[in-house]
């Protein structure tokens, strides 16, 4: 019998634990698993569902798995296959999520942060294949990144590269999540348009944005400042504009830096398409040192939709032996 070469990719999320199987040469999951994930019952309830979760992807024929690869959220080590902590699971500081799942399954484990997995999933299913130069930045409630240099996931000594959203674009800026001040996740981040949308308004400029939160100005979201521009609202445009400024300030750097063919936009501030990549390909064009930066380079959607954790997490899984 030859060596077993299916591999199982793990989501491990706040709300739901999604498994995924993928055969050999295949091109599509030959099986997919998802359970709540109840954090709130700790860190050993959930690895237990993690196991059953993969027990039941692999069709409980643990012996055809090769290797398991898991993407969670927030800064681990994967060296270490150590979680550090995950912002959305109460009670999960340094949990040795690699030994944990080994004795659980008996089998190869791998880990990888979230954001990261998602880029090498872009890189090797999605939107990025064949690109060894590429990096992914997702854009919703925060910004997150997977970044591809020569090929290669870059994780950093200890796991915790990539993190695009934290670059300084402003130090008179705004807090940003993390407690730093002027990082571009605090400007150009969900939160951080319906924030401005909600000052221009405040500021009594006239704008469709109340109608469509019937005047509940508080309620509004950056889908709604989306929508809006979209249909020609002046200040929504106007606050779109001003978020992909600051992305192309912190894309100035990246390309700078990793000089990309590539970069890939996901999340849900990438579905106000133009209205944002416009803005952010002027600043990048006005502000890199050399035109050649820029040539063959691109800014292209995502391609994986919402399974691109399941997609990275498997690609990373095959990586195990290779
Ligand atoms: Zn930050």
């Amino acid at each position: 019998m030859g060596r077993p070469n299916a591999v199982i990719g793990v989501d491990l999320g706040g709300t739901q634990i999604r498994a995924a199987r993928l055969d050999d040469g295949a091109t599509a999951f030959g099986a997919r698993v998802a359970a709540l994930t109840l954090g709130d019952e700790g860190p050993a309830a959930v690895l237990d569902r993690v196991a059953q979760a993969v027990r039941q992807a692999a069709n409980h024929n643990l012996w055809a798995i090769r290797a398991v690869g898991i993407g969670a959220p927030g800064p681990l080590d994967p060296q270490k296959g150590l979680l550090y902590e995950a912002p959305n699971l109460p009670g999960w500081e340094n949990i040795p999520l690699r030994a944990e799942l080994e004795a659980r399954l008996n089998l190869p484990i791998v880990i990888g942060n979230d954001a990261n997995l998602a880029g090498l999933g872009e890189h090797r299913f999605g939107a990025g294949q064949g690109v060894d130069d590429m990096i992914y930045v997702t854009i919703s409630t925060g910004i997150g990144s997977g970044i591809i240099t020569q090929g290669q996931m870059l994780v950093g000594a200890h796991g915790l590269a990539a993190e695009v959203g934290h670059m300084v674009v402003d130090p008179n800026g705004p807090i940003c999540n993390c407690g730093g001040v002027g990082h571009v996740e605090a400007f150009a981040a969900g939160p951080a348009i319906a924030r401005a949308a909600r000052v221009r308004l405040s500021a009594e400029q006239p704008s469709m944005l109340r109608q469509l939160v019937q005047g509940e100005v508080e309620k509004i979201t950056a889908v709604h400042v989306s929508e809006a521009a979209q249909r020609g609202d002046a200040l929504a445009r106007a606050v779109l504009r001003e978020a992909g400024r600051y992305i192309g300030l912190a894309f100035i750097s990246l390309v700078h830096i990793f000089n990309p063919r590539l970069i890939v936009i996901g999340g849900g501030v990438s579905q106000a398409g133009d209205l944002i990549f416009d803005p952010i390909h002027e600043t990048l064009r006005a502000g890199v040192m050399n035109p050649a930066f820029l040539d063959d380079f691109r800014i292209v959607k995502a391609a994986l939709g919402g399974d691109v954790g399941l997609w990275g997490a498997v690609a990373l899984a095959q990586t195990v032996g290779e």
